[in-house]
């Protein structure tokens, strides 16, 4: 089957494919005002482990080529809208940047600065993480219209980055977590997922999954966990509603059409997950 067969058979709304022009995207039904989505391997210009729509300076891709994907990416979006991609160092942790000046020297220090979610209520900025297995989250907030995008890793899961970026968007932006929307993306799936017992361990001292056992599997190759789910749980604890918690359900791993970091050693691209409010010239 093709790929596109494969993401349309998987996908249900708020998610559709677009893949118009430039790198192909799962597209998130979200108010006129605001662009999300979650990039996939097809539509870009990079060639061999990157080919070809990695969104990443860092992986060892030609920089004119990964400059050539994000344009293409700004421009469907509407070049005006988003002179500028933000990202910052993703670092396995639990920090959170709150985004309130647009001054574009500040904005190109973010690529600088450590942090695993990134937040804004600021039109004509584009927030974005890098993933390849990790899971990526978009949160928008329909009533205040700010805006979050969060990697989350293991590492993320067990300092709670999610929630985090839940409490910085209450605290920064007065959000009501009733009327949060949360978007989970492509991630490695429990299918492939695989750990060592010390990861399953760190999760069963967390209180919220004490006595529960429908995050992690034991097979005999091994332990596998769910960060689907985990998160999933996180948030639903921390107030974002089970109707507002929209996920894709793609694994990375299994399917070619997302970049993979354990399926493809190491050595490959990375899909991009962004969210914007859109600037004056809408
Ligand atoms: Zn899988």
């Amino acid at each position: 089957m093709n790929w596109k067969k494969e993401i349309e058979l998987n996908l249900k709304y708020p998610f559709s494919l677009d893949n118009k022009s430039g790198p192909a995207y799962l597209k998130i039904a979200a108010p006129s005002s605001i662009t999300a989505g979650f990039t996939l391997r097809p539509g870009g210009f990079s060639h061999g482990s990157f080919a070809s729509a990695n969104m990443s300076f860092q992986v060892g891709d030609q920089e004119a080529l990964v400059t050539k994907n994000r344009r293409a990416l700004l421009d469907g979006a509407g070049p005006d809208l988003f002179p500028a991609l933000v990202t910052a160092r993703q670092v396995h942790g639990n920090r959170c940047l709150t985004i309130v000046d647009s001054d574009p020297e500040k904005l190109g220090q973010i690529a600088l600065t450590d942090a695993d979610a990134l937040l804004t209520d600021q039109p004509g900025i584009l927030l974005g993480v890098m993933t390849a297995d990790c899971l990526p989250l978009i949160m928008i907030d329909q009533e205040q219209r700010a805006v979050a995008v969060v990697h989350v890793g293991w590492r993320g899961l067990d300092q709670s980055i999610g929630v985090a970026a839940v409490t910085g968007l209450k605290r920064d932006f007065a959000v009501d977590v009733e009327n949060l929307q949360v978007f989970a993306g492509p991630a490695i799936g429990s299918c492939c997922f695989q750990v060592g017992i010390e990861v399953v361990d760190r999760f069963r001292r967390h209180p919220l999954l004490e006595g529960t056992d429908d995050w992690y599997q034991e097979r005999t190759s091994g332990y596998y966990i769910d960060l689907l789910s985990i998160q999933r749980a996180q948030l639903l604890a921390a107030g974002v509603a089970e109707k507002n918690f929209h996920q894709v359900d793609i694994c990375t791993f299994c399917n070619d059409f997302c970049f993979s970091y354990r399926r493809d050693h190491a050595i490959t691209g990375r899909q991009l997950a962004f969210v914007g409010i859109k600037g004056k010239n809408n």
